[in-house]
């Protein structure tokens, strides 16, 4: 081993969809859109790039961007933010998971983290030297062990690391979860490093509820943003921290270290964008909503046992009513190599042994064409 990252295997989302390009098949596996962002987003990058914007940007991001994060966050959640001293601009969320994971933590220090979780919380923490305190989620419902979460809080607990809306599970915390949380943070003394890039795509009505909004977070919590989720630019790779003047310095020393600062371009694009009406915002969860609906009513037509899914791109499946014999492992490589449609395992999603191993995650972040041609291939495979 030359170093901790050799335990560290190729993201799923990497080795899946390389097997889907093998096997021709339609990739409703990594989460990402087929379809544009929206036209004056990508126009303002562009003017921006034969504008000249093309040097290294302010360390933090370039100012119409923190001010842009800043109104954002004013409008849709009523936070105060000081765009010159509470918001730093990465290179996506993935960086600023990292940048913030750095900021709060020391080497032997414990950080909790909650199942099914993104794949790059786990490798980070131990790279940091931290300490995972893993609390884990079951499907169908997706609910929170009070119990076991209050447990895995200690004396040496220096952050908890969640997501909501949760990918891979669709679930949306509750503001009743949320003030939980808040509770064992007060308690505890530590800080809540929140993954909320699906903020904007919550489903039913259901909405989402940044944690730094309830009392005694707001100094507490690193709230992250992504522009690849909202505006349906993945490869964009631009994100924003929200933090209190107190923390953003040190994030802002680790952001230095990682990538030191994003395209200036990108930025000013996604500075228009968080300044677009209600109705983009709006619009975008009911176009999701709508491809979510398609693709849920086919599985469950296949066979599948579907889960409810309130916000993000994904719908987790049960495969066990199909009669499939065999992990979710086996079955993601069997229905991309034998129908030709890719799915994530959701074991992926878990370090624990115990893992519930027979569930699928289907991305519906696809046109309607590629749903309902994906939905074919199924009904003719089963
Ligand atoms: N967090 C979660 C929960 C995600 O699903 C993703 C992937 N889109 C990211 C972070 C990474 O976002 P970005 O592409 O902005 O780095
Ligand atoms: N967030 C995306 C997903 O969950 C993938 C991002 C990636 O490929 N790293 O599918």
């Amino acid at each position: 081993q030359n170093s901790l990252l050799s335990a560290t295997g190729t993201t799923i989302f990497t080795v899946m969809s390389a097997l889907a390009v093998q096997h021709g098949a339609i990739n409703l596996g990594q989460g990402f859109p087929d379809y544009d962002g929206p036209e004056d987003v990508i126009e303002a990058a562009a003017a921006a790039l034969k504008d000249g914007r093309n040097q290294y940007p302010p360390l933090t991001g370039v100012p119409e961007l923190r001010q842009a994060v800043a109104a954002h966050n004013r409008r849709f959640y009523g936070l105060e933010v000081d765009p010159n001293a509470e918001v730093v601009v990465t290179s996506g969320a993935t960086e600023a998971i990292t940048a913030c994971l750095m900021a709060v933590l020391n080497p032997g220090d414990e950080c909790v983290l909650i199942e099914p979780l993104y794949d790059t919380y786990l490798p980070v923490v131990k790279m940091l030297g931290a300490v995972p305190k893993l609390v884990r989620l079951n499907p169908p419902d997706w609910a929170l062990p009070r119990a076991e979460l209050a447990a895995a809080f200690g004396p040496k607990t220096k952050a908890i690391l969640f997501n909501t809306p949760m990918n891979p599970t669709g679930k949306v915390f509750t503001n009743a979860e949320l003030a939980f949380i808040a509770s064992l943070i007060e308690k505890h003394d530590c800080y809540a490093i929140c993954d909320e890039v699906y903020e904007h795509l919550t489903f039913d009505g259901w909405k989402h509820i940044p944690l730094m909004t309830l009392p005694g977070m707001r100094e507490r919590s690193l709230r992250i943003g992504s522009a690849g989720k909202t505006f349906s630019l993945t490869g964009w790779k631009v994100g924003y921290i929200t933090c209190d003047r107190s923390l953003a310095p040190n994030v802002a020393k680790a952001h230095q270290n990682l990538t030191f600062t994003t395209p200036p371009n990108l930025q000013r694009g996604v500075a228009v964008g968080l300044m677009k009406d209600d109705a983009y915002f709006e619009g975008l969860s009911t176009r999701l909503q709508a491809r979510r609906d398609r693709l849920a009513a086919g599985l469950a037509e296949i066979g599948f046992g579907v889960l409810e899914t309130r916000g993000s791109y994904f719908i987790t499946t049960d495969f066990r009513p199909l009669g499939f014999n065999g992990d979710d492992v086996a079955f993601c490589r069997t229905i991309t190599e034998e129908a030709k449609v890719t799915a994530i395992p959701v074991t992926a999603f878990y370090a624990s042994e115990e893992a519930p191993s027979h569930y699928a995650r289907f991305a519906f972040c696809k046109g309607e064409a590629v749903l309902d041609e994906a939905l074919d291939r199924l009904r003719a495979w089963v």
